[in-house]
């Protein structure tokens, strides 16, 4: 469920029209609806209660700090996987004890930082890296908190790149050498094993891998515990899929996740962690942009926007599908036209969607791409010099830009000249 609906004609973020917003902050821009990110969030803690619980919110998804204090401000913690995630959460105000230091790549900077700054758990996804930050934590004189991601050799079912539990992925480590990895983790002097953790992919559709894993997840469990380990605690990961098309049959719901989780580690005692992106951000966000020309071509037509594989890069990346609304509500039984939506870039993969039936959509009409809140702004760029687009969030009836579109001269103020030149 969102709150991006048509009222009196126009399409809303909840009491807002969004050519209300797109006239004060110019197109293309990002919109978030905080009622839709609070009502994904709660979703989930009632889905996992009464078991102990911290959602982590996964910041790559959307890691504007205004997302991640209004999520904090609910009981979020915050999974980050660099630096610089660490320290936005920081920024929106999440205490250190709430922040889990996921990546398959952490430096030896990152982790000082981390544990300098204090961190909740590191999910440890080899042995070098074992090594490393038992050796940053001594020389800091402290114990660093860690699980390890373990890999169950699952196939979680979604797009191959954004796949991670399988054995020839590069995450974690094999669950048939976890034993091993835990006797060793205990021998190192600057670590405190505290938990197991996974994480099997993206865009799951189907709570069978999930279940497949946490099965697995739950043995292994009893194993380390019977070796002597203390797993007090589990990480489960995200990877929760959402609805990209209102054709589609829905992928599951939280409740019934929270449900399995209960019915496959309930039993065990633990503190449940998961860290959701997509479900949480993703349909909690539109991607507005508006027609700049409408072109007549050999075999098709066009809609060339403003917006562009640099500001949305999923279709283009992963050949992502999103819902197109016009912002203007079509009238009942108006024809609709197959185009191709079509950003101003010189590359062919600058292409939205092909062949959508969309209105009679004209120069200067606007649309919004649905479910742009998750590895949306993350990901855009300044490609072709095209200022990074901004982000707005609205609360009911009023809007604030979280993240001002940049001006020309602020981005090529960025470069240097070198003094030869
Ligand atoms: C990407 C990622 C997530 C979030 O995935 P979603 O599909 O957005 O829920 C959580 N944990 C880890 C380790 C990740 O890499």
């Amino acid at each position: 469920m969102d709150h991006f609906l048509y009222q009196n004609g126009q399409l809303h973020a909840e009491d807002v029209a969004l050519s209300t917003i797109a006239e004060a902050v110019g197109t293309p821009f990002y919109c978030y609806s905080a009622a839709t990110l609070t009502r994904h969030f709660q979703l989930f803690q009632e889905a996992l209660s009464p078991l102990p619980h911290l959602i982590c919110f996964a910041v790559k998804s959307n890691s504007n700090i205004a997302v991640l204090k209004l999520l904090a401000n609910l009981g979020a913690g915050m999974d980050v996987v660099s630096m610089g995630e660490y320290m936005r959460a920081k920024a929106a105000g999440v205490k250190g004890e709430h922040i889990v230091f996921s990546g398959v790549g952490k430096t030896r900077e990152e982790m000082r930082h981390a544990l300098e700054g204090g961190i909740r758990q590191f999910n440890v996804e080899s042995e070098p890296e074992l090594e490393a930050l038992s050796q940053v934590a001594s020389a800091l004189g402290v114990k660093a908190p860690i699980m390890m991601r373990v890999n169950p050799d699952v196939d979680a079912g979604t797009h191959e790149k954004i796949s991670t539990g399988r054995k020839g992925d590069k995450f974690g480590v094999p669950i048939s050498r976890a034993r091993e990895i835990y006797a060793r983790a205990a021998t190192m002097p600057g670590l405190q094993i505290v938990g197991v953790d996974m994480h099997i992919g993206s865009q799951l559709t189907d709570l069978a891998p999930f279940e497949a894993a946490y099965t697995k997840m739950a043995e292994l469990v009893g194993v380390l515990r019977a070796d002597g380990h203390k797993i007090d605690r589990l990480d489960l990961g995200g990877g929760l899929g959402i609805p990209y098309t209102r054709s589609n049959e829905a992928p599951p719901l939280p409740t019934d996740y929270g449900a399995m989780v209960k019915r496959v580690l309930g039993h065990l005692g633990c503190e449940i962690e998961i860290e959701p992106g997509r479900l949480i951000s993703g349909n909690a966000g539109v991607l507005v942009t508006e027609v700049i020309y409408r072109k007549t071509g050999e075999d098709r037509e066009f809609l060339i926007v403003d917006a562009a594989m640099n500001d949305l890069i999923r279709p283009a990346m992963y050949g992502a599908y999103h819902d197109i609304d016009a912002l203007i509500e079509p009238a009942a039984g108006a024809p609709m036209q197959p185009v191709d939506v079509v950003g101003p870039i010189c590359e062919s993969g600058d292409t939205f969607a092909k062949q959508r039936a969309l209105p009679a959509l004209q120069a200067g009409d606007r649309v919004a791409f649905r479910s742009a809140g998750a590895y949306g702004a993350v990901m855009s760029s300044e490609y072709n010099t095209r200022p990074m687009v901004p982000e707005v969030m609205v609360s009911g009836d009023h809007f604030a830009v979280i993240r001002p579109r940049p001006s020309y001269e602020e981005m090529i103020a960025r470069d240097r000249l070198p003094e030869w030149l």
